[in-house]
């Protein structure tokens, strides 16, 4: 079995357990990943709310 040397995704460190290994960042790292995509999420929205205002 080859084995692979999995980074995580935001400071590139060895991800050891497969927890990690399987969202590809570390604990700490993962938590900080989410979020940032609930922060996208709300700018996302933020965006297409002023959009619909523009359309109207
Ligand atoms: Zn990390």
């Amino acid at each position: 079995m080859t084995q692979e040397i999995t980074l995580c995704g935001r400071c590139n460190r060895k991800l050891k357990d497969q927890k990690s290994i399987d969202r590809q960042f570390g604990p700490v790292c993962y938590k900080k990943h989410l979020q940032e995509q609930a922060e996208e999420e709300i700018l996302k929205n933020q965006i297409t709310i002023d959009e619909v205002e523009e359309a109207s």
